[in-house]
């Protein structure tokens, strides 16, 4: 090894990147990862060759959480986990947490995740853990809506109510936390962060990094306390949260470079003035896009207006070679990863909290000006 200096990264070649996740993460934060990359504050080394158990790293892991806490306004009787195996791996934690005793716990399905969500607690289902009932589900309008709350089927004495508030895929969002009486377990992959939420409406929330909070290998889940501490015996000890909460997340060795970058992003996000300000800006990005789309004779977004997502915005020309083309001369304008998630086509904008507006008005004038070439 040469003893070479890391380059600058040139900012100003930074595309504008509308990846639905991993996903575009702030260029203040990635410079300052990249500044202190060799030598850890003075410590000559990197933080992701130190120990998770030295003091330094506690205390990074710790401010971390400190941090969240005050984005989120975490009220004390939650605990903050960071753990490994994505959001996915919480479609098995969660009924293996807190399904067991044969209760009944209740599923909203809207889109694909909340569709691969009850298909794993279904398993343990099969197996008699519990039962899983499927209050409503969106399927036959193609994922494009919310099924009204009146003809949702719930459960007398559910454990638990499960739904996505956010999904990735269709660009379905739940804005309000539905009234149900079971504790809500909210999968907020790709919404969390977005804009303000009251934490003490939910009994779980949990979020893979990818998108608004970091890079992948973490995922991050809240969970009120006296929903912890009733795992079934199947559980396994690294998936039951009552161990991780005991051992700070830290019963084995956490993905420590990725909880050091997602307090930087916590970080970042406290300086452009927390969660208000950005559930502004997100909002008006999202209203510019979706202007866009329904001004034009080209794009549509087939969305409920009332359930159309401020993070991910699919929309389409209604021909597929069109939207190839599309997506092809996005990436040459600069504009990347466009192409939308194989199951619907056509194109998905992802514009979470580190796109700027800059970024969505650049899309826009894109889209406009490939509107009047075609
Ligand atoms: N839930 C939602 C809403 C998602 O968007 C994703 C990933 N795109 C997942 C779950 C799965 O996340 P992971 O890949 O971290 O398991």
């Amino acid at each position: 090894m040469t003893d070479a200096q890391p380059t600058s990264y040139p900012t100003s070649n930074r595309a504008h990147n509308f990846s639905a996740g991993p996903a575009s993460l702030p260029t203040d934060v990635l410079l300052k990862a990249q500044a202190e990359l060799l030598d850890w504050q003075g410590s000559g080394v990197s933080v992701m060759e130190v120990s998770h158990r030295s003091a330094e790293y506690i205390e990074v892991a710790s401010m971390a959480e400190t941090r969240l806490r005050r984005l989120m306004s975490i009220p004390n009787n939650y605990k903050v986990l960071f753990l490994q195996g994505g959001a996915t791996l919480q479609f098995s934690a969660i009924p293996l947490n807190l399904m067991n005793d044969m209760a009944t716990a209740d599923y909203l399905t809207t889109g694909t995740w909340s569709t691969k969500a009850i298909k794993e607690a279904k398993r343990y289902a099969d197996l008699g853990l519990g039962k899983v009932n499927e209050v409503a589900s969106s399927k036959n309008n193609q994922f494009t809506t919310v099924p009204p709350q009146n003809e949702w089927q719930t459960s007398p004495n559910a454990r638990y109510f499960h739904y996505c508030p956010n999904e990735t895929i269709h660009g379905v969002q739940i804005f309000e936390p539905p009234q149900v009486d079971a504790p809500l377990v909210a999968d907020m992959s790709s919404c969390i962060l977005s804009e303000p939420i009251d934490v003490s409406r939910f009994g779980l929330i949990y979020a893979g990094a990818q998108k608004n909070i970091g890079p992948a290998g973490l995922v991050i889940i809240i969970v009120r306390e006296d929903l912890i501490g009733q795992a079934s015996e199947w559980c396994p000890s690294i998936l039951n949260y009552a161990n991780q909460a005991d051992k700070d997340s830290m019963l084995n060795t956490p993905a420590s470079y990725s909880w050091y970058l997602a307090g930087l992003v916590f970080e970042w996000l406290e300086e452009q003035g927390g969660l208000e300000a950005m559930g502004k800006i997100n909002h008006q990005k999202a209203k510019l896009l979706y202007d866009t789309i329904d001004t034009s004779s080209l794009y549509n977004n087939p969305v409920d207006t009332a359930y159309r997502s401020i993070m991910n915005v699919p929309f389409f020309t209604g021909d597929a070679e069109l939207d190839k083309r599309f997506v092809a001369e996005a990436k040459d304008a600069g504009l990347l990863a466009l192409k939308g998630h194989r199951e619907v086509g056509g194109m998905r904008a992802s514009i979470y909290n580190a796109i700027s507006m800059d970024a969505v008005k650049a899309l826009c004038d894109f889209m406009r000006d490939f509107e009047s070439r075609v």
